[in-house]
């Protein structure tokens, strides 16, 4: 438990900062690379992408309006960095745009989860294992496959979200927008902290809602509350749900672009943080950077079920009265 292992949890801020931005880096660097062989000139080289949106979209209504095709350019530009070295331009040319969006957040996630999932390992276990596990308590291999095998089958749903709501938004069914010259930066800095307000108040209750309505635990949440040991939980338990829990727990990054002015790319660019973050939350190294909801406070949830439900600050829990402070709760512990 906790305080078993009291003397690698309290690393100061900064320390963790330096290897979380190591990770960041040579993640960066392994996601960059393969996108900057794209564009050889120097310049973005659209493979086929105006003709993509010609072929498979001429007949969509949305392709009439020149201010949601702008979407479509955009996100066919997402598909042409992640599937134009893989596919052949032709074969792609018969692959519908939603269908190559939903291959492209699946190839997308399944990169982010080895990455940041598979360097942190190493850097932690294996690495810098004598900061952080100097004792033992490292996860054994039965634990962290099985959490590799549940992600896995959740992957294919997982990425269903993201292409629900690109599909929602190229047909104007949500209020993002494209630049953030349409707002000015004031109002985007604002409506950027609504929209980010709103999703943590959303993935607080649903989070909570999952343990206190129990036929919701029992039939989704509690495949991820198996790992309920520091020793069982490990970086790659971040996406280890039941696909229907993944869901509704990241549905807020979704839901609420129907209601605030999102910038379309910060609302991408959210989702794609939700899934580093989840693979940080779960390597039960308290990194005590307030107010950053860490692993420290998702341990605690892993091991009392009731407090810390939520998601990146610790500002939910402490309004609706579910914090615990992971020094707080070693103070106790050891008196
Ligand atoms: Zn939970
Ligand atoms: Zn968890």
């Amino acid at each position: 438990m906790i305080s078993s292992r009291p003397q690698r949890r309290r690393l100061s801020a900064s320390s963790k900062a330096m290897d979380h931005l190591f990770i960041f880096a040579v993640t960066a660097s392994l996601v960059v690379f393969p996108i900057a062989s794209a564009f050889p000139d120097g310049e973005p080289v659209l493979v086929g992408a105006n003709s993509i949106i010609t072929q498979n979209n001429a007949s969509s209504p949305r392709a009439l309006d020149p201010y949601l095709q702008r979407f479509v350019e955009e996100t066919s530009w997402y598909n042409d960095l992640v599937l134009g070295p893989l596919i052949p331009s032709h074969i792609r040319l018969k692959i519908p745009h939603t269908a190559e969006t939903w291959l492209r957040n699946y190839l997308a996630g399944l990169l982010i989860y080895f990455t940041t999932g598979g360097l942190w390992c190493f850097y932690i276990y294996y690495w810098k294992r004598h900061i952080y596990f100097p004792k033992g308590g490292v996860p054994s291999k039965e634990p962290i496959l099985l959490q590799i095998w549940v992600s896995m089958k959740g992957m294919p749903l997982y990425v269903s979200l993201p292409t629900l709501s690109e599909y929602m938004i190229e047909r104007g069914w949500t209020r993002c927008y494209l630049s953030i010259s349409e707002v000015g930066i004031f109002n985007y800095v604002l409506l950027t902290a609504l929209y980010l307000m709103l999703v943590e108040f959303g993935i607080y209750w649903m989070h909570r809602g999952l343990h206190d309505i129990k036929p919701l635990y029992k039939w989704l949440h509690a495949t991820h509350h198996i790992y309920n040991k520091e020793n069982t939980l490990s970086p790659f338990a971040g996406l280890a749900f039941n696909p229907i829990d993944g869901i509704l727990q990241a549905s807020p990054h979704v839901i609420f672009i129907f209601i605030v002015p999102t910038h379309f790319f910060t609302h991408e660019l959210s989702l794609f943080v939700e899934s580093v973050w989840t693979t940080n939350i779960h390597d039960c190294i308290h990194g005590k950077v307030w107010p950053i909801m860490g692993a420290g406070y998702h341990t605690i949830h892993h091991t009392t079920y009731r407090h810390n439900y939520g998601h990146y600050t610790i500002w939910m829990d402490w309004m609706f009265g579910t914090l615990r402070d992971p020094l707080e709760s070693q103070k106790v512990k050891s008196s």
